[in-house]
């Protein structure tokens, strides 16, 4: 359980007791209670990590960095809210629901710098009034693209035989082929305790790390700080596989029918970064959701709402 936000929370001296323990921070000495795994141990003195290497020997984390939470409870609400109330046919969603738990935590997340190659080839569909309804959708790529070329005939034929009557018809549909590569960068978070799901970004959200700072627990409020249970590797391994999901729907922006795409990922060694995340609970018409917002930014990093509410 997290504590409530308190920015005026006194500075915790970080003395660790002097008792001898097989397990020791090797950053102030302070003995290390490990919970679910040793990946990531938050030492509750000085709040280095010490993760095991492997052969089993514990080393500080040394590119352990944060980000401040700005957010006052009031504000992580009124964030939450806004968001829940976003989109015209969802108005006052966020004062029809009830509020559950709101809780701060920071939450370790690694940080893994992606670079992606994609090639992708699909159909684009070119010329004013495009892809008007006429795709078959559900179909293979070949036969929809054989559809709307039909189509284009159809419509010709159709505006030359109304040519006199109506000079207005739409004749300019065409469907040509694309071939393209994509090549994006991504600092792609992952949540590095095993159970929270739902602190996972999965649709490009990332944090604003040019307001990142040096890991200091004396910045954090005496807000909770998590321990983690993935290793960098783990983490790396889930970042390619996200960016696969990321390449896909850029390629989609750029063709209407995507026939094939390959996906290069390459990860990089990253960092550790503790953010201060609100989890916030709600129930709407009797159905559990949760908002998840970045207390750094104020932006939702992800969250459930129910897809349109009109009362
Ligand atoms: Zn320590």
């Amino acid at each position: 359980m997290g504590q409530p936000y308190n920015p005026n929370a006194p500075v915790q001296q970080a003395r660790p007791p002097s008792m001898p323990q097989s397990m020791k921070c090797s950053s102030c000495g302070g003995p290390l209670s490990p919970g679910s795994g040793l990946a990531l141990v938050v030492c509750e003195y000085c709040g280095a990590v010490t993760t095991m290497g492997s052969g089993g020997a514990a080393e500080v984390i040394q590119k352990h960095y944060m980000l401040e939470n700005k957010l006052s409870n009031e504000a992580a609400l009124e964030a939450g809210g806004k968001w829940l109330n976003k989109g015209v046919l969802r108005r006052k969603v966020a004062e029809r629901s009830d509020l559950g738990q709101v809780t701060l935590r920071y939450v370790p997340y690694w940080i893994v710098p992606t670079s992606v190659v994609a090639d992708f080839q699909g159909t684009k569909n070119v010329g004013a009034g495009a892809g008007t309804g006429m795709m078959m959708h559900g179909d293979t790529g070949a036969k929809k693209a054989a559809g709307a070329a039909l189509f284009a005939l159809t419509m010709a034929a159709a505006a030359a035989g109304s040519q006199n009557r109506n000079q207005s018809v739409n004749t300019q549909q065409q469907v040509v082929r694309v071939r393209d590569r994509i090549q994006m960068q991504y600092n792609i978070p992952i949540v590095a305790v095993r159970g929270y799901t739902k602190y996972q970004p999965d649709d490009g959200f990332q944090f604003q790390l040019q307001s990142k700072m040096n890991f200091d627990k004396r910045q954090t409020g005496g807000v909770d700080v998590q321990s983690g249970d993935v290793t960098e590797a783990e983490a790396k391994s889930q970042a390619a596989a996200l960016s696969h999901k990321f390449a896909e729907k850029q390629a989609k922006t750029r063709v209407d029918n995507l026939e094939s795409i390959q996906v290069y990922p390459t990860t990089y060694d990253g960092e550790l970064l503790h953010a201060p995340v609100w989890f916030m609970e709600y129930a709407h018409k009797g159905k559990q959701m949760f908002i998840v917002i970045d207390g750094s930014s104020g932006s939702v990093i992800e969250g459930e709402r129910p897809s349109f509410s009109l009362w």
